[in-house]
């Protein structure tokens, strides 16, 4: 009977050969201490298409500006600047 090729080990192979790019936090790069809630621009860039957070593993933000992201997230939904979901 022959064998499979195994998947797990093509996987890392292909992993190895995949340059780990390091992602930089924007607020930080951009200096910007406090995270505003009516900065809806900069806010838009960190929802997804159907309203969701990107979180901090995908966007690269450092964690003290994840927290302060999600707070001006909530409030600008409270204040419908930002929407709770998109159909
Ligand atoms: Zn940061």
């Amino acid at each position: 009977m022959r064998v499979k090729p195994k998947l797990k080990k093509d996987i890392k192979k292909k992993d190895k050969f995949m340059p780990a790019r390091k992602k930089i936090c924007r607020f930080c790069a951009d200096k910007i201490r406090g995270v505003d809630y009516k900065d809806v621009k900069r806010l838009e860039q960190f929802i997804k298409e159907r309203g969701k957070l990107v979180s901090a593993r995908i966007s690269g933000n450092c964690a003290k500006h994840q927290r302060r992201l999600v707070e001006a997230v909530k409030r600008a939904r409270f204040l419908s600047l930002l929407p709770y979901t998109r159909v």
